[in-house]
């Protein structure tokens, strides 16, 4: 038996969106990672399996290739390819779920056309303090996963028949990345209970790590033996950790997305190092990733100096300006908030 999280009033309201709605649209944000794509693929299959014939992803922009095994990716719209046709969707949907996001803001230019849409959203997410845009919000921070969510949201809705081994898949993939395999925030014994159900969908759980976990190419294990040896910076009186990389390294070991995924963890193997900071040059902007062990609120230095947020050990964040602002931030950062004492650092500080 699985506790009853989501609340019976926000279960009772969505269900009769699906139930008599048309035109579905799933958002999820900007630069999908496994739970985006799983929470909102596991959603699109059950919809589907429940007879709903107008069912779209819309994604901001592109995901990393080792998510494109998933079942549906094909048929995901990425709003940045084909923006009129996304926007359109959007604004003729009569249903649009908004999974693992609660801002506007983390959709970026899908912001303007989601809030605008008429039509009945419901967000499900588990990050912390959600903006008021949708019909129904089913925000519960002590979720390890959107995925888990949808999961729980489709049994609550009396349908866990119509759940099918694509949809468990997705979910899966979803639960498993949030988790990083299932070794932070995974200790609530019902993600098991779910995962067990998930398996009886007929779901290969070793094959899918493989499947995120296994498949690079040559040159992201070079780029990451490069990171080690030479570009990671250990602090160690502030038991932190910054690794930096600039557009002109990404080329030189032929970067594509999705290749330096889980470098921001890797500093944190060592044995004193619990904040942990990649700074990655994009096209217009550096792109801020931070993780911690612990207690430390990675969530609240993302806020305050990196324009972003997110959970208490994974959050990410953007900054404009050059690497060397960039890295001077996060040092005076480091001087003014001591990992070792977080209780200091105050929410909304
Ligand atoms: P990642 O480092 O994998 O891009 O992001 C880790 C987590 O941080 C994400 O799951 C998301 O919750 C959060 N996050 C990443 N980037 C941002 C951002 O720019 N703004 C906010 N508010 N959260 C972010
Ligand atoms: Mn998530």
């Amino acid at each position: 038996m699985i506790t009853k999280i989501i609340s019976e009033e926000k279960i009772q309201k969505a269900k009769k969106y699906v139930e008599k709605g048309d035109n579905f649209v799933i958002v999820t944000h900007v630069t999908p990672d496994g739970d985006a794509l799983g929470s909102s693929l596991g959603l699109y299959h059950f919809l589907v399996e429940y007879g709903k014939e107008n069912v779209t992803v819309i994604v901001p922009n592109d995901f990393p290739q080792f998510y494109k095994w998933m079942r549906g990716t094909k048929d995901i719209i990425i709003h940045e390819k084909y923006p009129d046709y996304a926007e359109e969707l959007i604004q003729n949907a009569d249903v649009l779920f908004c999974l693992d996001f609660n801002d506007p803001k983390r959709i970026e230019k899908l912001g303007g056309p989601v809030v605008a849409s008429e039509a009945r959203k419901v967000m499900i997410d588990h990050h912390l303090n959600p903006a008021d845009f949708c019909r129904v919000t089913m925000s519960y921070p002590e979720m390890s996963s959107t995925s888990e969510m949808v999961f729980r949201f489709i049994c609550r809705m009396g349908f866990f028949d119509l759940l099918n081994k694509d949809a468990a898949e997705c979910i899966y993939t979803g639960m498993m990345t949030d988790t990083g395999s299932f070794t932070y925030n995974s200790n609530q014994p019902e993600i098991y209970v779910i995962i067990s159900e998930l398996l009886k969908k007929g779901i290969d759980k070793d094959l899918i790590y493989r499947r995120v976990n296994q498949v690079y190419s040559e040159s992201r294990l070079r780029l990451m033996g490069y990171v080690l040896y030479e570009k990671m910076k250990v602090y160690p009186e502030s038991k932190a950790a910054l690794i930096t990389l600039t557009q002109k390294e990404l080329n030189q070991f032929n970067y594509v997305t999705g290749d330096a995924e889980g470098f921001v963890n890797l500093p944190l193997s060592i044995e004193d190092v619990e904040f942990s900071v990649f700074i990655r040059e994009d096209k217009d902007y550096l792109k801020i990733s931070l993780r911690s062990v612990g207690n430390f609120p990675c969530n609240l230095f993302a806020e305050k100096y990196f324009n972003g947020g997110g959970h208490k050990n994974a959050s990410g964040g953007e900054f404009y300006g050059s690497l060397e602002q960039a890295v001077a931030v996060f040092e005076e950062g480091l001087s003014l908030f001591n990992p070792n004492k977080s209780e200091e650092i105050k929410p909304n500080e």
